[in-house]
């Protein structure tokens, strides 16, 4: 099990994260330029950053 919180910089990849609020998984673009919310929940997920997406949830895992 992994415990990072925050990737320094997610570059153009998918991250699988889970939800703090319900623990849903969700595949989501490391660098979408959208908010991103839990498909189950609403919870906030990303916090776009000029091109970089801010995650603000759990990566359980980074798909290369
Ligand atoms: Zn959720």
């Amino acid at each position: 099990m992994k415990d990072k919180d925050v990737l320094p910089s997610p570059k153009s990849r998918f991250l699988k994260v889970s939800c703090t609020e319900c623990s849903s998984n969700q595949i989501i673009f490391g660098c979408a330029s959208t908010v991103v919310k839990c498909r189950a929940c609403g919870k906030q997920l990303t916090i776009p950053r000029g091109g970089k997406a801010k995650i603000i949830t759990k990566i359980d895992e980074v798909l290369t």
